[in-house]
């Protein structure tokens, strides 16, 4: 099954049997992203997710203070 990234336009071939091939087949609207792409979204949302985390903490730390 051939596959093309959302993000990056780069094709794959994904074996037929493979899990992700039949979730795409089964479900159209599921996206393909590459493996870069998929560990480069991750990244980010780990990173955004500590720095929020970190705003958080600051922001209950004031509270503490009043
Ligand atoms: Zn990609």
């Amino acid at each position: 099954m051939k596959v093309q990234c959302i993000l990056c336009d780069q094709r794959s071939d994904l074996e037929d049997d493979s899990t992700l091939a039949k979730k795409l087949r089964n479900r159209p609207i599921h996206t393909y992203m590459c493996q870069s792409c998929h560990d480069r979204i991750k990244v980010k949302t780990e990173a955004r997710l500590a720095s929020g985390a970190f705003q958080l903490y600051s922001y209950s730390k004031q509270d503490d203070d009043f």
